[in-house]
This record gives C-alpha cells, sequence and structure tokens, in this order.
C-alpha cells in the first residue's frame, strides 16, 4: 500500500519512518530535487502547480496527504479527483490564512486575540485605531517560523511599516502579554475516533521553537480539558481525518488561540519516544482509517530543535535516555537539521539531563520552569 505525501521535508521523513513497520510505502511529491525524503522514499520533483504531474503523481496510490500547510489548496482539490485526500482540503483552506483561522476559532467560540483585517495600506490606521498598541502585523498567508511579521509598539513604528507595506493580504492583532506559549496535537480517526497528547509548553527565539516540554509543567486538568475541547470543535467542524495541531498562548490561566497547522507538527516531534504512539504513526492511522494509538505519556519528555548546525552526536548520546534525529539536511543558519529528545520520569530528572547537554545549546532557552522568551522580530 503506497501512501501519497505532498511535501518532502522532515515531516514527511519522519511519518515515512512512523510508516515502515506498518508495511506502508511512500511516494512524495515536492518542488525540490533536495527535499530530504529523497534518502528513503520515492521523490517526485514537480511544481504543486502541474496538474499533469499531479495526476500521475496519484497514479496507484491509497490516499493522499501532506507534511506542509502551505500545498496549494488547488492542488489537494486537483488530487482529490482521483484519490482521497486527507486532511480535507478545506481544512487546508482555512489554516492557510490567519484571518480566516481566527475566524473560525471565534465562530467555534475559541478565544483568540482581536484583530482586523489590514486589505490595503490605508486600512492600517483604522485597524491600529481599532486593535491598539502594542500589536503584531503579520501577512494572512505564507507566514511561518516568525516570517512576514512585525511588532508594533509605538507610532513610530506604524509609521516605519507603512512606508514598507508588502503588497499581500495582512492581518493587526493584539499583542498577547502571555504567560507561556502551549500546543495540543489533536487527532481524528476516519471513524470520527479522536485522541489528545497533553499540552506542551513551547519556546520560541526569532519566531523559531527552540524547545518544547512535554506534558508542559504544571498542566491542570481544567487546562488540559479546554484545549481538548477547543481541538474537538475545530475537528467536528472540518470533519478533519489526521493529526492537527493548535498553538496557544496561557493568560491569566485561560487559553487563546494563535494558530492550527493541518498537519504534524514540530511541537509533537517527542511523541515518537514519550508517547505510546507517535504523532506520525496516529497521522498515518487516522488517514487510513485504522483504530487510533495511545496518546499516553510514561514520564516527560523535552525537544529540543537543531537549528542552523548539528552537535557532536555521542556528546548528546552519552546522555541516558537522549535520542538524536538528524533530517539529512546541510547546515545553513536559522534552519531546522534536526531534533533531540530527551525522557525523565519526572521534571527535576529532565532538569539534570537538560544540564547535560554540551555548550551547543543556549542555556536560557531551557531554565525550567516556565520562562517565557519574549519575540524579538
Ligand atoms: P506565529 O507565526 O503566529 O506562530 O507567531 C510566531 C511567534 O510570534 C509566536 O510563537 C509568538 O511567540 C509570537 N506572537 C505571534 N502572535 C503574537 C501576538 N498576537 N502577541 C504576542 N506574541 C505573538
Amino acid at each position: 500500500m503506497t501512501i501519497g505525501i505532498l511535501g518532502g521535508g522532515q515531516l514527511g521523513y519522519m511519518l515515512a519512518l512512523a510508516g515502515y513497520p506498518l508495511g506502508l510505502h511512500f511516494r512524495f511529491l515536492d518542488p525540490s530535487p533536495e527535499a530530504p525524503v529523497g534518502r528513503i522514499a520515492q521523490r517526485v520533483t514537480a511544481e504543486y502547480a502541474d496538474e499533469e504531474a499531479l495526476e500521475k503523481f496519484s497514479s496507484g496510490l491509497e490516499l493522499v496527504t501532506y507534511e506542509f500547510e502551505n500545498v496549494p489548496v488547488r492542488a489537494a482539490r486537483c488530487l482529490a479527483k482521483h484519490v482521497p485526500v486527507y486532511p480535507p482540503p478545506s481544512a487546508l483552506e482555512a489554516a492557510q490564512d490567519r484571518l480566516h483561522e481566527k475566524n473560525l476559532f471565534q465562530k467555534l467560540k475559541i478565544a483568540t486575540t482581536s484583530f482586523a483585517a489590514v486589505n490595503k495600506p490605508t486600512e492600517l490606521d483604522v485597524a491600529v485605531n481599532k486593535i491598539g498598541l502594542p500589536a503584531v502585523l503579520k501577512t494572512r498567508r505564507m507566514g511561518y517560523d516568525g516570517k512576514g511579521q512585525w511588532v508594533l509598539r509605538t507610532s513610530d513604528d506604524v509609521a516605519a511599516v507603512r512606508k514598507n507595506l508588502p503588497d499581500a493580504g495582512l492581518i493587526l492583532e493584539n499583542f498577547v502579554a502571555f504567560e507561556r506559549e502551549l500546543s495540543i496535537l489533536a487527532v481524528r480517526g476516519r471513524s470520527g475516533e479522536t485522541a489528545f497528547y497533553p499540552l506542551v509548553e513551547n519556546r520560541h527565539r526569532g519566531g523559531i521553537l527552540r524547545l518544547s516540554i512535554a506534558p508542559a509543567p504544571k498542566l491542570s486538568k481544567a487546562l488540559q480539558e479546554a484545549g481538548e475541547q477547543a481541538a474537538q470543535r475545530i475537528l467536528q467542524d472540518l470533519n478533519y481525518v489526521g493529526v492537527l495541531a493548535i498553538e496557544f498562548f496561557e493568560c491569566n490561566g485561560e487559553l487563546v488561540a494563535n494558530e492550527m497547522a493541518p498537519r504534524v507538527h514540530n511541537s509533537g516531534h517527542w511523541s515518537i519516544e514519550g508517547a505510546a504512539t507517535s504523532q506520525f504513526e496516529n497521522h498515518l492511522r487516522a488517514v487510513l482509517g485504522m483504530p487510533l494509538g495511545s496518546t499516553a505519556t510514561p514520564g516527560v519528555s523535552a525537544m529540543l530543535n537543531l537549528i542552523g548546525d548539528v552537535p557532536e552526536a555521542s556528546e548528546i548520546l552519552a546522555i541516558p535516555d537522549a535520542h538524536l534525529h538528524l533530517y539529512g539536511k546541510s547546515p545553513r543558519p536559522g534552519r531546522k537539521v534536526g531534533h533531540v529528545t530527551l525522557r525523565a520520569a519526572n521534571l527535576e530528572e529532565l532538569k539534570g539531563k537538560l544540564d547535560e547537554l554540551p555548550g551547543f545549546f543556549r542555556r536560557d532557552e531551557f531554565c525550567l520552569p516556565s520562562k517565557p522568551i519574549a519575540i524579538s522580530c
């Protein structure tokens, strides 16, 4: 049985690694001839807009899924004429536009920050008057890892950004003075069965995820229930199939939804070793209509992204229950080239293991308990 995957980056790489023990085969489509999955699976190099290539790609596939949320919706719809596509292309559409995403949160009564659309430069001042400062201006589409974002603290910042406004739809959001950032990974199967991983605490720097701690320290039952309820509403509304990630800010003990990703997610990588069933395996089980696996989490995990460069492998592997994942990408500043997961029985033990990490890692990123790192744009 061969599964088609749109996008050939590290998420696809880890999906394939989770699928091989289940007897699955994979075929990837990615515009880049350097996509890392080429090392381990069949890779078709073609543009997502090339409908002829898409049709050829789909031949003989059981179904198609994606590991990249900026796949053009048109490509997903085109493939859906030939083969089942999960998650549904409508979920891709909702998640690709920050304005649609926030409207969906509001419709489903999921708390989110106040926001206003900025469709043209003249609308910026109206939006600033409505939302107030500080605020974050974001491109509605194609933003990731903090790209396409400007923090506006003063009227001078507004004047400066006005001079260089990108020619794209924008959204202005109230700046949330959050205590910490959390995310939930949820999964829904073809039968409607759902499962949820525990909320995870995430630390970012420069808009890029550096560290996830799973489960989030001091996670209350009420907060977990709130995360699951928000996820359940989205899964149901979109008739979703597969893994869905939702990122939140925690403010005064409440969750404020920031964004969602209709795919496996960087903040779920810890689940490979830290949960009974990884997010990758559960995504495959869901899209194939198989029973979902347990999301039970024995102990705690920390996942650290390797960004730009790779530390000495033996220094990582000398730490008990440390797991190294390298994606086969050439090192480049700001590029995610791998990750490390540390597992421990409890937070105290995890702290000890984080202390053992080599100097390659920035200590201020993983002081426990939570200490949020403000974004710098
Ligand atoms: P995003 O691309 O929306 O995930 O934003 C990247 C990072 O910017 C987030 O992880 C937050 O650290 C920060 N950020 C985004 N939106 C806001 C906001 N409205 N208020 C405060 N910080 C934000």
